[in-house]
């Protein structure tokens, strides 16, 4: 189960999807999320993470209560809550979900047609978009 959410960040002229592993966190846990036009000019570690000039800042001394509440030895780092997905993107990136629909969209005259190559280059698409995130040094992609 996961809830994911939209979220516009301080300036709001960008919003990004967020996924929320187990629910466990709720999202007021990411007390600010700037885009690169937005973004603080200093980062502090302790709160925040950056992606890509995107950065999450969030609530760690909450975070942590929920953690050790659910019996999660983990400290409650930026780090740790962004690389276990407990308030994290929803997908590899910020846009992921709207790079899906489209291409979802894009792709579903193909359906009728040829159902196979259809799911082929739907394969083959993400498969590119995915290569050109890990390129461009977002965090999650680096992963996959
Ligand atoms: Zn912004």
């Amino acid at each position: 189960m996961c809830m994911n959410l939209r979220r516009f960040c301080s300036c709001g002229r960008n919003s990004a999807y967020l996924s929320c592993r187990d629910n466990l966190l709720p999202a007021e846990i990411l007390v600010n999320l700037f885009c690169p036009e937005c973004r603080p000019g200093s980062i502090r570690d302790d709160a925040m993470l950056q992606d890509c000039g995107w950065v999450l800042e969030y609530d760690v001394d909450r975070a942590q209560a929920y953690f050790t509440g659910r019996g999660i030895r983990s400290q409650a780092t930026p780090v740790f809550i962004f690389d276990a997905g407990y308030l994290s993107w929803q997908g590899l990136a910020p846009g992921d979900q709207e790079v899906n629909t489209r291409l979802h969209q894009r792709l579903a005259p193909l359906i009728e047609q040829d159902l196979a190559l259809y799911l082929k280059s739907l394969r083959s698409e993400w498969v590119a978009h995915v290569t050109r995130l890990k390129a461009a040094g977002w965090r999650k992609a680096q992963a996959t």
